[in-house]
């Protein structure tokens, strides 16, 4: 498949995702076209949506996990985006249903979820230690 097609996949199936869990991409529209094209590269590379806002020592390793699939674990889970790409109509990530002491509430605050009724398909895990799981 070619570069283009790709991306044109990942962005149908964001916006899909932004739609399902009533949140906006940023309004700052570099933000948004730098993490498709992120995930666009990791498609080609490596078959997979892998997060392109993190440093792995290993990607192909890091792929038999699914957390960092996109949408990943800590998005699924808590509808927290540190890309910045599924976030509330300010441009800011949601960290309303973060554990405490998660960095993301320590740098945004407290940003309320305009949509609680949608997405979190993985909320039941969100009681887990993140302490632990995001080690
Ligand atoms: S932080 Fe999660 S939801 Fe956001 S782009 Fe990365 S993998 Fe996707």
């Amino acid at each position: 498949m070619s570069e283009d097609a790709v991306l044109e996949k990942i962005k149908r199936y964001a916006e899909k995702y932004r739609e399902a869990t009533g949140t906006c991409f940023s309004p700052m529209q570099q933000v948004t076209d730098a993490v498709l094209l992120g995930l666009a590269h990791n498609m080609r590379e490596l078959g997979r949506p892998l997060c392109p806002c993190n440093y792995y020592e290993n990607k192909q390793e890091e792929i038999k996990h699914r957390r960092w699939l996109c949408p990943c674990d800590e998005m699924q889970m808590y509808k927290y985006c540190h890309c910045l790409l599924y976030v509330d109509s300010e441009g800011l990530p949601i960290t309303e249903h973060l554990p405490e002491g998660h960095e993301g509430l320590q740098t945004y605050g407290l940003r309320p979820d305009p949509a609680p009724d949608k997405g979190r398909a993985l909320r039941d895990r969100s009681n887990a230690d993140l302490m632990d799981w995001y080690k």
